[in-house]
C-alpha cells in the first residue's frame, strides 16, 4: 500500500501561494484492504508540531487549520491505516511567501516612454554561508528573473493574468541553488496582458508604465536574515526585447546598443499585491519539426504536425523572423483567421550561438513561416507547448482510430486553452476567458485533468469581478462590458462549482464558491423583479444557442432556439444548484432558493409548454435543454418530440454551443445511447469526425471551419483550436466507459458501460479524486462482450452492465463476460439510416435488387428501411420484399478478426 497525489489545495508542494485555506488531499494505491480505517496528519514547522489530527480524515480534502506565518515551510506527514491492518505514510509540504507581511522593497519603474522594454539588475555579494534564499517578485506586465544568468523558476509569463483592478500576484521562488559569493540578479519586463493589446476593444487595458517590485530574502546559516529589495540601488538599462504583445508577438534585438546601467527610480505603487494563486504556468511537450515545406509561393514553412499553443525555440547564431499559422491554404502559409493578431517573433542576432525563444508572448500554431534565414536546419527548431501545470487523470483508447484522434484533439484543445485561464482560442486577437466555452467544456476537462487549482483561480477572479458589478457574473474575463451578462456564459458562476464538486468532492471548495453562486442568482432575480417579476429571464441580450446551424444561415452566429427559453432554463438550473449547495452546506436560505427554483420552473412550464405537455420550442436544443434540466410535465412527450425533430432534421446536428455540447450526454442519460453513437460516429458535415477526416489535430470553432476542398470557411470568426465542441468527450467517459460519480468525488461510483461495436473495444483509466477507476470492454467475434473493471481503495461501485441487474462492487479488479442473447456484432436494424447502409458493400448488394442503392438524395440518405416500409403500408403496397430485406440487413455483423481479440482489455 502506498500514498500518492498528496496535494495542498490541489497543488504539489506549493511555495508562496495564497493560503487562505489549506486543504490536504491524497489517494491510496496498492492496498490489500478495502478502506481507510484511520489516518493521522501531522504538520510541523521548524521542528515544532503545529497541527495534529487523528481519526478518519477525508482524503478528498481535509482542512489543516494551521496558524500561518510568512516565509515558513510546513511539513505535512500523513499515515493511513487500512481495514486490513496495513499502514502507509507519505509526506508533502507547503511554504508561505509574504502573506500580509509589509514590503520593505519599493516599486521601481522605467523613465522611458515605453518605446523599449527595460531590464533591471542588482549585484551583491554573500559574505557568510547561506541556508536558504527566496525571491518574492512581481512585474508589470510580465517578468522573467535570472540569477547569475540562470532563469528563476519554471514559470512563464508570470505573474500571469490578473484581475488588475484588484491586485497583482506575487510569485515566490526558491533561489538557494542559484546563488554564489558574487551575484547578479536581473529582471526583464514585457507588456503581457497588462500593458499590451488585449480584449475585444483591441487596445491596451492598462497603459500604465512598466514597474517591478522584488525582495530577495536571504537566510544565513547563523540564523540571521537579510532582505535585498528593489530600490534606488538597483540599476536599469534597455532590455533586448524591443517590442512584445500577447497578440502581435515579440522582437528581440541583440544588436541594439542597450546603453549603460543607470540608477533605477522608485515609483508610486501601481496597485495592491497578493500572493499568487495561479498554478504554475510552464513549458511542456517538445515537438520536433515534422516536415520542412517549400510552398508554391516560395515560402519556407515548418510543419510541427500538431496544432498547439506555446512558442518555438531556435538554436542559432543567425537572425530570423517566424510567423505562425494553423493551416496552409493552397499549400501556402496563411493566418488571416488570426484577424489583427500579427503573431510574429523577430530575432536579431549578435552573432553568438544561443537557444532563443520569445519570453513575453505565446502563439497558437501548427505551421511556422521562416524568413530572414537562408536554408534553415529543421533540427534547430523545437515547438514547446505552454499550459498551466495539471496532472493528467483521464486516459481512454478505443478500437476506433478516428475516435482516438478526436479524443487526442480534445486533449490538445484543452492544453492550448489552459494558459492560466480557460480561453476560447489561443491564436487570434481574442484569447479571452470566455465563460460559455469554459462552462460547457468543464465536465470534460475534469475527466481529463486535475483541474482543481486551475479552475479555483478562475473562480476567484470571477468572484472578484462580480463584487464590483452588483452580483453580475462576467461573460468573459477580463470583463470589458460589465455589468452585462448572459445566460449559459455567466451561468459558469453556478455550473463550474457544481462540476468541480461532483468531480472532486471538496465541500470546502463549494463553500468558497457559494457567494459567487448565490449572488449571481440574486442578480438575475433583481433584473427580473425590476421588470415585474415573471420568474423568467426572457429579456435583455443573450447569445443563446451560439453558432447553431438552425439560425438564419449555417454561418449565422445565433441559432433558432428561443433565447428567453434557454436563459430561463439556465436561471432555473442556477437557482436549483444554489438551493442544493445551501442544503448541503446547511445554510438556512436553502428553502428560499428551492421556492425560487420552483417558481421559475412553473413559469417556464406555463410559458413554453402546452397544457398537455408539448414543448412549444421545436428545436433539437429546445428538447435537449428540457431533458437536461428536467423541466417538463411528460418526459416521454419530450423524448418523442426530440426523436421526431431529429428525424425531420435528417439525423443531423442542428445545435450550437448549448445544444450540441450537451447532446450526446443528454441522449445517453435518457437511454438513447445508440443515437448518441450515431452522432459521434457520423463522418460528414456536421459532425465530430468531419474535422478528424480533414486532418484536424485540435477541435474547430465551427462544424465547417474548413470546407471539404480544404479552404477555410471565412475568417471573421474561425478558429481551429476552440475546445467547446470537444465537450462530446464527456460522453465517452460518462457513458461509453460508463464512469460517473454517485456521490461527489467518486466515493460511490456508477459504472454503466455502453458498448457499441463501432468502437470494437474501449479502455478507460480515470484517476478519480478517490483513486484510479478502470472500465474496459471488448466485443468478441462471437457477439459477446467482455468487461473489466477496477474499483479504487475506499470506494464502492454500482455496476450496471447492459441488460443486467446492477451489482455492488468493492475495491478490487473484476472481469465479466456478458451472458445475453444479444449479438453485439450486429450492425444494423430497420431504423438505420440508408447513408450508413450504403457505406457497407454487403448492404449495398442486398439493397440493389429493390433499386434502393441508387437513391442518394439528401432525404433518401437520412431515411431508414422502416420509413420506407411505412410508406408502402400507407399506399397499400406489398411489404414482403422490404420485410425480407430488413431481415437480411439485421443479420449483417461486424467482422472482428481474432487478432483484434488478442488485444484484450
Ligand atoms: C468566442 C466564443 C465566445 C463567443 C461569445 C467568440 O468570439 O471566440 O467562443 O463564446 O465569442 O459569443
Amino acid at each position: 500500500m502506498e500514498l500518492v497525489a498528496l496535494k495542498i489545495n490541489g497543488l504539489t508542494d506549493p511555495v508562496g501561494f495564497l493560503f487562505d485555506r489549506v486543504s490536504l488531499s491524497w489517494k491510496v494505491r496498492g492496498a490489500a484492504g478495502k478502506r481507510q480505517k484511520s489516518a493521522s496528519i501531522r504538520v510541523t514547522a521548524a521542528g515544532e508540531t503545529v497541527f495534529l489530527t487523528a481519526g478518519n480524515p477525508d482524503s478528498l480534502g481535509t482542512a489543516l487549520p494551521v496558524p500561518l506565518t510568512p516565509h515558513t515551510r510546513y511539513d505535512v506527514s500523513l499515515t493511513v491505516e487500512s481495514d486490513a491492518g496495513e499502514t502507509a505514510s507519505g509526506v508533502c509540504f507547503f511554504e508561505t511567501g509574504k502573506l500580509d507581511e509589509p514590503w520593505t522593497a519599493k516599486w521601481i519603474g522605467c523613465e522611458a516612454d515605453g518605446s523599449f522594454h527595460p531590464e533591471y539588475r542588482r549585484c551583491f555579494s554573500l559574505t557568510k554561508p547561506l541556508a536558504s534564499a527566496r525571491l518574492s517578485i512581481t512585474g508589470l506586465g510580465v517578468f522573467e528573473a535570472y540569477c547569475n544568468g540562470q532563469k528563476v523558476g519554471e514559470d512563464l509569463l508570470a505573474p500571469f493574468i490578473n484581475d488588475y483592478q484588484a491586485h497583482y500576484q506575487v510569485c515566490t521562488y526558491d533561489v538557494t541553488g542559484l546563488l554564489r559569493s558574487e551575484n547578479e540578479l536581473t529582471v526583464l519586463l514585457g507588456n503581457g496582458w497588462y500593458r499590451g493589446r488585449f480584449g475585444l476593444s483591441g487596445t491596451a487595458h492598462y497603459e500604465k508604465p512598466f514597474a517591478l517590485i522584488a525582495e530577495l530574502r536571504l537566510v544565513y546559516a547563523d540564523g540571521s536574515v537579510e532582505t535585498i529589495g528593489t530600490d534606488e540601488r538597483w540599476e536599469t538599462r534597455r532590455g533586448v526585447t524591443a517590442a512584445s504583445d500577447i497578440y502581435d508577438g515579440e522582437t528581440q534585438d541583440l544588436s541594439l546598443d542597450r546603453g549603460a546601467w543607470t540608477g533605477a527610480k522608485t515609483v508610486p505603487a501601481p496597485g495592491a499585491l497578493i500572493d499568487r494563486y495561479s498554478p504554475p504556468l510552464t513549458a511542456h511537450e517538445a515537438l520536433p519539426v515534422r516536415e520542412l515545406i517549400r510552398t508554391p509561393a516560395g515560402e519556407t514553412v515548418l510543419d510541427f504536425g500538431q496544432n498547439l499553443a506555446g512558442f518555438v525555440e531556435v538554436a542559432t547564431d543567425r537572425s530570423f523572423t517566424l510567423e505562425f499559422g494553423e493551416i496552409l491554404q493552397n499549400g501556402n502559409f496563411y493566418h488571416d483567421n488570426y484577424r489583427t493578431a500579427k503573431s510574429v517573433f523577430r530575432y536579431v542576432s549578435d552573432g553568438q550561438c544561443r537557444t532563443v525563444r520569445p519570453r513575453f508572448c505565446f502563439f497558437g500554431f501548427r505551421y511556422v513561416k521562416v524568413t530572414g534565414m537562408e536554408n534553415p536546419d529543421p533540427a534547430a527548431f523545437t515547438a514547446r507547448a505552454v499550459y498551466s501545470d495539471m496532472d493528467r487523470i483521464g486516459r481512454l483508447e478505443t478500437g476506433n482510430a478516428k475516435i482516438d484522434r478526436l479524443h487526442e484533439n480534445t486533449v490538445w484543445g484543452l492544453k492550448s486553452n489552459f494558459i492560466d485561464m480557460p480561453t476560447d482560442c489561443p491564436q487570434r486577437d481574442e484569447r479571452l476567458g470566455w465563460c460559455g466555452d469554459a462552462q460547457v467544456f468543464a465536465p470534460t476537462a475534469c475527466y481529463l485533468m486535475d483541474t482543481r487549482a486551475f479552475y479555483a483561480k478562475f473562480l476567484r477572479d470571477l468572484r472578484s469581478d462580480q463584487r464590483r458589478n452588483d452580483g453580475s457574473a462576467a461573460m468573459y474575463l477580463p470583463n470589458e462590458f460589465a455589468p452585462m451578462c448572459a445566460a449559459v456564459w455567466s451561468d459558469i458562476a453556478t455550473l463550474l462549482p457544481e462540476t468541480l464538486y461532483r468531480s472532486f468532492g471538496s465541500t470546502d471548495s463549494l463553500r468558497e464558491s457559494y457567494p459567487l453562486m448565490r449572488d449571481w442568482v440574486e442578480h438575475v432575480r433583481r433584473l427580473d423583479r425590476a421588470r415585474g417579476e415573471k420568474h423568467l429571464w426572457d429579456f435583455g441580450f443573450q447569445y443563446g444557442d451560439w453558432l447553431a446551424l438552425d439560425g438564419s444561415t449555417e454561418q449565422s452566429n445565433y441559432g433558432r432556439t428561443d433565447t428567453g427559453y434557454i436563459a430561463s432554463l439556465y436561471y432555473y438550473n442556477s437557482a436549483r444548484i444554489v438551493a442544493e449547495a445551501a442544503r448541503l452546506l446547511d445554510y438556512s436560505e436553502a428553502a428560499e432558493y428551492e421556492t425560487l427554483a420552483g417558481q421559475i420552473r412553473a413559469a417556464i412550464l406555463k410559458e413554453y409548454f402546452t397544457a398537455t405537455g408539448r414543448l412549444a420550442i421545436d428545436t433539437q436544443t429546445g428538447y435537449l435543454c428540457a431533458l437536461r434540466f428536467g423541466v417538463y410535465t411528460d418526459r416521454q412527450r419530450i423524448l418523442d418530440g426530440l426523436k421526431e425533430r431529429i428525424r425531420m432534421d435528417l439525423g443531423r446536428i442542428k445545435g450550437g454551443f448549448v445544444g450540441a455540447t450537451m447532446m450526446n450526454t443528454v441522449l445517453a442519460d435518457n437511454g438513447l445511447e445508440a443515437l448518441a453513437y450515431d452522432f459521434l460516429l457520423y463522418e460528414g458535415f456536421p459532425g465530430w469526425l468531419y474535422a478528424v477526416n480533414h486532418g484536424a489535430t485540435t477541435i474547430w470553432e465551427r462544424w465547417n471551419s474548413v470546407l471539404p476542398d480544404g479552404s477555410i470557411s471565412g475568417t471573421g470568426m474561425n478558429s481551429l483550436n476552440h475546445y467547446a465542441y470537444g465537450s462530446v468527450i464527456e460522453f465517452l467517459y460518462r457513458h461509453a466507459a460508463g464512469i460517473q460519480p454517485l456521490e461527489p468525488g467518486y466515493r460511490r461510483i456508477q459504472l454503466a458501460p455502453k458498448p457499441d461495436v463501432r468502437l470494437r473495444s474501449l479502455r478507460c483509466r480515470y484517476d478519480s479524486a478517490c483513486g484510479e477507476i478502470v472500465s474496459a470492454w471488448k466485443i468478441r467475434p462471437d457477439g459477446g462482450v467482455d468487461f473489466h473493471a477496477e474499483i479504487p481503495f475506499g470506494c464502492t461501485a454500482e455496476l450496471a452492465l447492459p441488460e443486467q441487474e446492477p451489482v455492488a462492487l468493492e475495491p478490487g479488479c473484476y472481469d465479466f463476460r456478458l451472458n445475453t442473447q444479444r449479438d453485439y456484432c450486429l450492425l444494423y436494424d430497420e431504423n438505420t439510416p440508408m447513408e450508413r447502409l450504403l457505406a457497407d458493400e454487403r448492404a449495398v448488394k442486398l439493397l440493389g435488387p429493390l433499386g434502393l442503392a441508387e437513391r442518394k438524395g439528401v432525404e433518401d440518405l437520412a431515411r431508414s428501411l422502416a420509413d420506407m416500409r411505412r410508406h408502402l403500408v400507407l399506399f397499400r403496397q406489398p411489404t414482403d420484399g422490404i420485410d425480407a430485406l430488413i431481415a437480411a440487413i439485421r443479420t449483417l455483423r461486424a467482422e472482428i478478426s481474432d487478432d483484434e481479440d488478442e488485444s484484450l482489455l
